[in-house]
């Protein structure tokens, strides 16, 4: 029990005695509950804790666990599969990283097997033939020297071919691996168009072949020299190829404000529509009789191409069928000031 017991005075001056009780039972009843409640409240708190980390722990971790297991499927070889993005951003981040790099090894794939593919098949046939002529001296024409010569110097032809597709392999390959990139610097191309033309010229010369440039007085560009330089060989070796009976060849430079124009243009067969997009992929050859001064190796115009990608120029065909082509590109002009 609690006894509460004071003296008071009422307003009229009685005295009196009060006295308050009450009984402690209740209060002991309630503490006793709510401690009970207390221990259920900690109980169901904890559970709830332990549900609510597993639960995040599952939701950060289980897309983390998914895109490592597809990590390791790819690490085997198999680039056929996409990471999904998870709830939140970091996951997508790593999903974005992982479905880019897997695509870039898609297409490294790709490019190996076609590569093995147009390689294979394409020095088959000066393989074949080397063989072909060698075994021809060896059991037909060993007595007699006309025969032999004119086997040798096919085999001696198709070698070079060889040569030529195996060093073009490499450019193009050098200049599709990021290994490789342009090392610019201001130079004349006027100077470097009548080099490139002088060096045809003497080795064409003696079998009639005509090469003349129209020059746009001197003209600075800032490239790659080299790589420019191989750009007007590709395209001065497939004019002089293809170009007709009259084996002219026509190179000009024109200027046009802040661009210089090359344009070599040919007379040969021209190019049909339905050829022109397809002429710059890799090993693609307009079916017809092959040429004369030259041997291509289909690979001439895709290194052009990615040159002139690599430089950010603007370069093109035109043609009319029957009456020639004229192939150009766009270098942007600089004085020779900006040398420095
Ligand atoms: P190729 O070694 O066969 O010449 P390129 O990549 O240089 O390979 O050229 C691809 C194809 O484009 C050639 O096979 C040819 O059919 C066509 N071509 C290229 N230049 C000319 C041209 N000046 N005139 C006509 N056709 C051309």
């Amino acid at each position: 029990m609690l006894l509460y017991g004071r003296h008071i005075t009422s307003p009229s001056g009685e005295k009196a005695v009060l006295i308050a009780s009450s009984t402690l039972q209740p209060l002991g009843e309630t503490v006793g509950i709510l401690s009970q409640l207390f221990i259920y409240v900690s109980i169901v708190t904890f559970i709830l804790a332990i549900a609510v980390s597993l639960a995040i722990a599952l939701h950060v971790s289980r897309p983390i666990v998914k895109i490592t297991e597809k990590a390791r499927i790819l690490a085997t070889g198999d680039y056929n599969m996409t990471f999904e993005r998870g709830q939140y951003s970091e996951v997508d981040q790593l999903a974005d990283t992982m479905n880019y790099a897997t695509s870039g090894l898609k297409q490294a794939e790709k490019m190996r097997n076609e590569l093995i593919a147009n390689v294979s098949h394409d020095l088959r046939t000066p393989l074949t033939m080397i063989r072909v002529y060698a075994e021809m001296i060896r059991d037909i024409s060993r007595n007699d020297p006309e025969a032999c010569e004119q086997n040798a110097s096919v085999i001696i032809e198709e070698s070079g071919r060889l040569n030529s597709m195996v060093q073009d392999l490499l450019v193009l390959s050098k200049l599709q691996s990021d290994t490789h990139p342009i090392h610019p610097s201001v130079f004349n191309l006027t100077h470097t168009i009548e080099s490139a033309i002088s060096k045809f010229n003497m080795l064409l010369k003696k079998d009639g072949y005509d090469i003349s440039f129209n020059p746009a007085g001197p003209v600075f560009v800032n490239a790659d020299e080299q790589q420019i330089e191989q750009v007007l060989y590709n395209l001065l070796s497939n004019a002089v190829n293809y170009t007709g009976e009259d084996k002219k060849v026509e190179v000009a430079a024109a200027d046009r404000g802040d661009k210089v124009r090359v344009l070599i243009s040919d007379t040969g067969p021209g190019i049909e529509e339905k050829d022109i997009e397809r002429i710059w992929d890799r090993y693609y050859k307009v079916e017809r009789g092959q040429g004369r001064a030259v041997v291509g190796t289909g690979l001439g115009l895709s290194i052009v191409k990615s040159i002139l990608l690599n430089h950010g120029a603007d370069f093109g065909v035109d043609s009319v069928v029957g009456s020639g082509s004229t192939f150009w590109f766009e270098l942007d002009q600089v004085t020779e000031d900006d040398a420095e």
